[in-house]
């Protein structure tokens, strides 16, 4: 086997084609429902707010999808991303284990949500459309469709959720120097955002709410489309570059992995980096286990309920069947953003649902100190998402070490922390706070899930 360290492929192998897992599943997805008639949503029900080739993306059956050439020219920009063979962080813990992770922190919006933001903005445009809103959470996804918008010349609006917009003025900087809008949500610019302010005028916000914001004013504005940065499946689609660059990856090298692991948001950059190698699991038999690394605070697979329930707070998105903490929850205030959302993606709802894939739970104390023994090592520091998943692959390492396992563990390194020093401070200073599950909380939220009958 190679001793190389660093694997980065040349741009030739950029895939020229997304992996659609959807016909490959165990079981086909529940059918998504129209929150207003309460039957199985149609292509016509997503059109006020999405272009046609994303909508057929969405319900797509065919394995593989094109990348269009423009997109693959952008991509060129960051991709192929590298893997590395984390040989210091295996020395420090002391692991027979081969540790891996794909680097998406090399995207200049630093993370893997360009990868689905770059196709997004490129369909509508070719749609006609010159103008998009979306919500962000960390302010990650925000800065990628800034990006997106930037280079492929559509305007962009970004409600942001309020406690990211004060606590991280930096990509709300960031967003602004691609030429995109941002303000803080709840707002008072639509109905969903007054609505929650006249009830809680002191909200932290949420993804529930800001998804609200945006759908509510791409669906009442003719130029506007909205675009979301994880759940849905054409953006777990986009992402499977990831996947498929690090499977190319692993051949060069001469391995495979034994354990997939990644955090989970609404499961983007996950599924991204998994599906393809669960396709080899579901179809050719490998046996690589999946991980999955949510935080306590918002612990929607391992503490959530497998349900149909809304995308958001304001009831305006399609209902799914996906596991769930309940649209009406707003997670503790924690620093990793981009894992707070009530819901999850359901594709990786149902693998979990059939035992394909593990779900894990972690502190974010516990967390950074993962994050912090990974920067110390190999150098990278994570964004606060990242280290989710850093401690997962921690935790594999050394029950390698104790079993004397020698197994090979890849993890997608989904994002760098360069925006992130304010919670990297609070933790240094002791100031970061474990939550504990809210079970009250959720059992509370649980109780508003919608009756539906298919
Ligand atoms: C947004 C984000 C996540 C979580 O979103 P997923 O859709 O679950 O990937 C994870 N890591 C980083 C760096 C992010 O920006």
């Amino acid at each position: 086997m190679s001793e190389r360290v660093k694997i980065i492929l040349d741009e030739k192998y950029i895939p020229d084609r997304w992996y659609n897992i959807l016909p490959d599943m165990p079981e086909p997805l529940a059918p998504v429902i129209n929150p207003n008639t309460g039957k199985p949503a149609t292509a016509n029900d997503l059109r006020p707010i999405f272009p046609m080739a994303l909508i057929e993306q969405e319900m797509s059956q065919e394995q593989y999808i094109p990348i269009p050439e423009d997109v693959r020219q952008i991509y060129k920009l960051w991709r192929p991303t590298p893997v590395y063979r984390a040989r210091n962080l295996e020395k420090v813990l002391g692991t027979p284990a081969r540790i891996y992770y794909k680097y998406e922190g090399a995207s200049p919006a630093g993370s893997h949500k360009p990868n689905t933001a770059v196709a997004q903005a490129y369909y509508n445009k070719k749609a006609g459309i010159n103008r998009l809103t979306t919500e962000t959470g960390a302010g990650q996804w925000g800065s990628a469709l800034a990006l997106a918008g930037s280079l492929l010349d559509l305007e962009v609006k970004v409600y942001m959720v309020k406690i990211s917009y004060e606590q991280k003025p930096y990509r709300r900087s960031m967003i602004q120097a691609w030429g995109a809008t941002v303000i803080p949500s709840p707002s008072r610019e639509t109905n969903s955002g007054r609505a929650i302010l006249a009830h809680d005028p002191d909200t932290t916000g949420s993804l529930g709410i800001a998804i609200s914001e945006a759908v509510e004013e791409a669906a009442t504005r003719p130029d506007t489309n909205y675009a979301l940065g994880s759940v849905l499946n054409h953006v777990l689609l986009h992402q499977t570059v990831v996947g498929e660059e690090a499977m190319m990856a692993f051949k060069e090298l001469g391995d495979y992995p034994d354990v997939v692991i990644g955090c989970v948001g609404g499961g983007s950059n996950y599924a991204g980096l998994a599906y393809p190698f669960m396709r080899e699991r579901l179809l050719n038999g490998k046996e690589t286990k999946f991980i999955a690394a949510e935080p306590e605070a918002c612990p929607t697979l391992t503490k959530g309920v497998y349900a149909y329930d809304y995308g958001d707070t304001g009831k305006m998105t399609p209902i799914i069947m996906m596991h769930t903490l309940g649209h009406t929850f707003v997670p503790p205030g924690i620093h990793a953003g981009g894992l707070r959302y009530h819901g999850m993606a359901p594709s990786l709802s149902s693998l979990v649902k059939h035992g394909l894939i593990e779900a894990r739970a972690y502190h974010q104390n516990a967390a950074f100190d993962a994050a912090v023994t990974f920067a110390r090592a190999e150098g990278f520091v994570p964004a606060p998402e990242t280290a989710h998943a850093i401690k997962a692959t921690i935790d594999e390492a050394l029950k390698a070490k104790e079993l004397g396992e020698e197994k090979a563990i890849l993890f997608n390194f989904s994002g760098h922390g360069h925006f992130d020093m304010a919670a990297y401070d609070a933790y240094f200073a002791g100031n970061l706070k474990d939550y504990s599950y809210p079970e009250e909380k959720v059992r509370e939220a649980l109780k508003y899930l919608p009756k539906v009958e298919v």
